[in-house]
């Protein structure tokens, strides 16, 4: 599925950022973290937003906890109501943006902070998915030692897992079980 094709990078980013804690451990609990899980996405923020600073990191931490939100809603109403509360709270702003060379959609203020630029450009990510397709296209993985999300991709939106790793691991145990059970 095409999903708002100048939104790919920003969809791919709330997600990950929601997948960084997990049951069992969480990959941002130090500003240090936070620029290392930044790296990868340097592309997107370089001469943007200014670096992540230590104040950011507790607000970046409660951003993550609001987009999970936003994937959880029951129902389309509720997901616009979450969504467009991050928005206006990181001071979303859409404009063009010719950083990179190619004019493309920004939505965090200039002279962004990385708070703005990532709640900005992560609440427009999901924002881009409910719009196109609706809050039921976000999953939570189905399996009990795991609670990632991911977005559904699949024409009848059947996926229950956020992964490979995790619907083979399911599949293993409840083979086992029914072996078991026989
Ligand atoms: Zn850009
Ligand atoms: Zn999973």
């Amino acid at each position: 599925m095409d999903f708002s094709h100048y939104l790919d990078a920003p969809v791919a980013l709330a997600i990950a950022l929601v997948n960084t804690k997990q049951l069992d451990g969480d990959t941002i609990t130090s500003t240090d973290d936070l620029k290392a899980f930044l790296d990868d996405y340097s592309d997107m923020w370089k001469g943007v937003a200014r670096p992540p600073v230590v104040r950011n990191l507790a607000r970046v931490r409660g951003l993550r906890d609001s987009l999970r939100e936003v994937i959880a809603s029951p129902d389309d109403a509720t997901a616009a109501e979450r969504v467009n509360a991050i928005l206006s709270e990181h001071g979303a702003e859409p404009r063009v943006s010719v950083h990179s060379g190619t004019p493309h959609l920004h939505f965090e203020p200039v002279g962004s902070s990385m708070l703005q630029w990532l709640g900005a450009t992560t609440a427009m990510g999901l924002a881009s998915v409910i719009v196109d397709h609706g809050v039921d296209r976000f999953g939570v993985c189905n399996s009990t030692t795991c609670n990632d999300v991911y977005v559904d991709t699949s024409r009848n939106r059947s996926r229950l897992h956020c992964s490979s790793t995790c619907s083979t691991r399911e599949a293993v145990a409840a083979y086992r079980k029914r072996q078991a059970g026989s």
